[in-house]
């Protein structure tokens, strides 16, 4: 209890921390939140398959955008509604950049690759499954109270869980831009250097097919004038 209590004190302030079986978490109300949303999003994109599929359409970018924003609002205090609204802002975090991290990187992977083919897209019961996941969530938050009873060691057993996976998505995120960059880099895409390339082939190839129609011409004329 108190090694963990420990190892979370580099990562959380440690301050209004909820008190389950008589002892405090070993997180804040608001890590505890960051660390549950991200487990449990990270155990659907992995159940679901969900992982594999392509960046999400508009509509689930919208309601992430809207979901982080408002968590950042409550992050930075500029709205503080209690526990249960740190609970929230916590779990909506959790579960976006968990999502981000686990499609960029696997979006990253799938453009490296020799021959890229398309991703699957998002279905609709993918966005239906993403959107009851964020409201799944925001209803755990009004649970917690209720939820207490599953014990001390249940919650940190998900906080670490939830830790775990923030930081396999983080490290498999890191090592998808590093890949992604050399791919690029070795492909002369986005790199302006190399893709300028072609353009000045092309100009020069122009010049020699117009300077070589030009010969043509000249050598075409004296017969037609002689015709006439
Ligand atoms: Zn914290």
């Amino acid at each position: 209890m108190d090694c963990l209590t420990d190892i979370f004190s580099h990562l959380c302030g440690q301050d209004r921390c909820f008190v389950v079986d008589g002892a405090a978490l070993p997180v804040c109300q608001r890590c505890l939140g960051l660390y549950a949303g991200a487990a449990v999003t990270g155990a659907w994109l992995a159940m679901s398959g969900t992982w594999r599929r392509g960046l999400p359409s508009r509509s689930i970018v919208l309601v992430n955008v809207a979901m982080l924003l408002t968590a950042m609002a409550g992050g930075m205090h500029a709205i503080d509604l209690g526990p249960m609204w740190r609970l929230i802002c916590g779990l909506w975090t959790g579960h976006v950049t968990m999502l981000w991290l686990v499609l960029g990187a696997a979006h990253l992977f799938h453009l490296s690759r020799a021959v890229v083919r398309p991703q699957p897209p998002w279905t609709r019961r993918d966005r239906l499954q993403a959107v009851a996941l964020a409201a799944g969530l925001t209803m755990l938050a009004a649970a917690f109270g209720p939820l207490r009873w599953l014990g001390w060691d249940f919650w940190t057993a998900v906080v670490s869980l939830g830790a775990a996976m923030l930081l396999g998505a983080l490290l498999a995120a890191t090592v998808a831009v590093a890949v992604w960059f050399s791919h690029a880099a070795l492909r002369g895409f986005p790199f302006s250097r190399t893709s300028a390339a072609p353009e000045k082939l092309t100009d020069r190839k122009r010049h020699q097919v117009s300077s070589q129609n030009a010969k043509r011409s000249r050598s075409v004329e004296p017969p037609t004038m002689s015709a006439h």
